[in-house]
Order: structure tokens, then C-alpha cells, then sequence
């Protein structure tokens, strides 16, 4: 039997990337653990998944001893250090339960919170996300991901606070509908709710880090940037570019095309020659130019959506009675 046969046959898989987490992993699961015995049924159905991404410390080390220890401590080990994006393709790829928990390995996240998500799951929302109401301490780190939130809220109508919390559960098999790769996991609530899955979120806590060091630094700034005009440009015109850059090269087109008429008009009637006014004529041609590029661009990408994205659904089916 390989391990997808074995899919949804456990109730809970908690999936938890680690990247040089040494002194966390024993520490947290032990925490974990602790949690876990107070909760039935889950207690006797549950599996830890850690995804160890790579690590050049003894992280592999501690999770081969916890795996010894505790059968259901899973450790997957990847060859190099592939980022936490892959490192959650892998988790969702070999877990095996019905509902998925993900947090961090560096006890940031508290698993005191787990029978938070636990009790969303079971009264039927498909999506869990965490919320780190008390801010996450460094405005370095929190304006960025406060200003994120703010579009992603009031654009996308996604109704949660903290859209990139890595302490999330969802269904198992909701995750799977939608095909994640590179970068994407952070628009996973964005995604789904785009759908018509149920959303909802919880208040967590944010513990401090006591070992190791945070592997992002300033990069974030600008990631959450460009962050925002994947999601947008993704979400709104993915299946549609002629509507974005049409619109704007309509725009463009139209006040330079306009301008170069109106120039020739009055060359015809007043008699006042087009070179007298040089800047607005190149202006009224650029724009006209521009407007054009703009629009075959558009032409271009709905040319490319249709040969890519042709065979992937974008729809769920909730039932079919047959
Ligand atoms: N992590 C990972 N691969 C990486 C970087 C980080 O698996 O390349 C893990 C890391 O071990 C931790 C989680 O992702 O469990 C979050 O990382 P970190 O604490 O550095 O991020 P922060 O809390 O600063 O956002
Ligand atoms: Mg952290």
C-alpha cells in the first residue's frame, strides 16, 4: 500500500517545515504531545509531519530520535533546503489526515491553539487561519503584513486579519482542488475563498523565539509588495488579461488618438500648423502607441490563458447525484 492509498485515514496530520530548528523540535513536540493526549478522538488519530528543509544543524538528528520514540512523529526529510513553500507541497503530499494543521517548528506557534482550529473544523469550515492579534513585535514585520491585510481584506473581500499566518488547519481535500506552486501557499485563503469555500479565523497566540534565528529578513518588505499585485492581478484577471490591459490601453489610445485628431482639426479649420505645437502631437502619438502595446499585450495574454489554463477546472463540484 504507498502512502496515498493511506490518504484521510487518519483524523489530523499537523505539517511543520523545519530549517535548523535543533533545539525547538523536542521542546515543541513535547508540547504538542501534551495537547494532543487531552483531545479525543484525535489523540489516538493523529500523525506530526515534519518536513526537515534541508537542514545543516541536528535537526534530522532529534526528529530520527523522536521518530524512534513516538510512531507517530513522521519525519520527512527533503536534500536541500527548498524553501518552506516546498517544504508545505511535500507535507500535504505525504499526510495522511482527513483535516491538516500547519505551524511552525520554532514554538512561535502555540499548540495550546490547536483545539481552537480543531472546533472550526468540526462545525464544518473548510479553512481555519490563525490571527496573531497581539502583532507579531517588530513594525518592521508587522506594517508591511498590516498594510497586506488591509488590501487583501477590503479587495478581495477575503474577511481575515492575518492572511499569511503560517498557523492554519484546513480539510485535506480542499487543499488539494486548488494547485499550488512556487510562492503561491500565501494566497491559499485568497484561492479558496474565490471558490466558495467556508473561511473563518482564530485568535493565537505569538510566543517569542528562545532558539535559533529567523530565517526571512527585510526581503519581506518587498515580497509583500509584489505579493499584492500577484494576488490581485491573479484573483480578479487571471482568466481574463484582456479586461486589465485592455482597459488601459483603451484609455491610453482613446486621449492620444483624440489629441492627434483634434490637432489635424484645427490645422484644417484655423489653419494653425501641427508643428506649433510639437510636444502635445508627440504626446498624442506616444499615447496612441502606448494604448496599442497595452491592448496587444492583452491579446497575448488571453492567448496564453487559453492554451495553459484550458484543462484546469475552475470550479468546485460540491455533489452530483448520479
Ligand atoms: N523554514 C523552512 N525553510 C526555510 C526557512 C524557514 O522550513 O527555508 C521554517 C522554519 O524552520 C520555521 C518556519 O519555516 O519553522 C518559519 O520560519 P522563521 O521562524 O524563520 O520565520 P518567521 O517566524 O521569522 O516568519
Ligand atoms: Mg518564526
Amino acid at each position: 500500500m504507498t502512502r496515498e492509498d493511506k490518504k484521510d485515514n487518519l483524523l489530523l496530520s499537523l505539517v511543520i517545515p523545519v530549517y535548523n530548528e535543533e533545539k525547538n523540535i523536542r521542546p515543541l513536540w513535547e508540547k504538542i504531545s501534551g495537547v494532543m493526549k487531552t483531545l479525543s478522538p484525535y489523540r489516538d488519530s493523529f500523525e506530526a509531519v515534519f518536513v526537515n528543509d534541508g537542514s545543516v544543524d541536528n535537526t534530522q538528528l532529534e526528529l530520527d530520535a523522536l521518530h524512534e520514540e513516538f510512531p507517530c512523529v513522521k519525519a520527512l526529510q527533503l536534500l536541500g533546503n527548498f524553501k518552506k513553500a516546498a517544504a508545505y507541497s511535500a507535507g500535504f503530499k505525504y499526510a495522511r489526515g482527513k483535516w491538516i494543521i500547519t505551524m511552525d517548528g520554532d514554538l512561535q506557534d502555540d499548540p495550546d491553539d490547536i483545539p481552537l482550529f480543531l472546533e472550526k473544523l468540526e462545525e464544518g469550515y473548510d479553512y481555519v487561519s490563525g490571527w496573531k492579534y497581539q502583532g507579531k513585535g517588530n513594525p518592521y514585520r508587522s506594517l508591511p503584513s498590516r498594510f497586506f491585510n488591509l488590501i487583501v481584506r477590503n479587495l478581495m473581500g477575503v474577511k481575515l486579519h492575518d492572511v499569511n499566518c503560517p498557523f492554519k488547519a484546513f480539510r485535506s481535500d480542499v487543499i488539494r482542488t486548488i494547485d499550488i506552486y512556487g510562492e503561491q501557499y500565501r494566497f491559499i485563503p485568497v484561492k479558496l475563498y474565490g471558490m466558495g469555500f467556508r473561511i473563518t479565523e482564530v485568535k493565537v497566540n505569538n510566543l517569542p523565539r528562545f532558539y535559533g534565528r529567523s530565517k526571512y529578513g527585510m526581503e519581506r518588505f518587498l515580497r509583500g509588495f509584489f505579493d499584492l499585485i500577484t494576488i490581485f492581478f491573479l484573483e480578479k484577471y487571471l482568466k481574463r488579461p484582456l479586461h486589465f490591459f485592455g482597459l488601459i490601453g483603451l484609455f491610453f489610445s482613446l486621449i492620444g488618438g483624440a489629441t492627434v485628431i483634434l490637432l489635424y482639426i484645427v490645422k484644417f479649420i484655423a489653419g494653425i500648423p501641427i508643428h506649433e505645437r510639437p510636444y502635445l502631437f508627440l504626446m498624442g502619438l506616444l499615447m496612441t502607441i502606448l494604448g496599442i502595446q497595452f491592448i496587444s499585450i492583452g491579446l497575448l495574454g488571453e492567448l496564453f490563458t487559453y492554451h495553459a489554463k484550458r484543462d484546469q477546472d475552475h470550479y468546485v463540484v460540491k455533489k452530483f447525484l448520479d
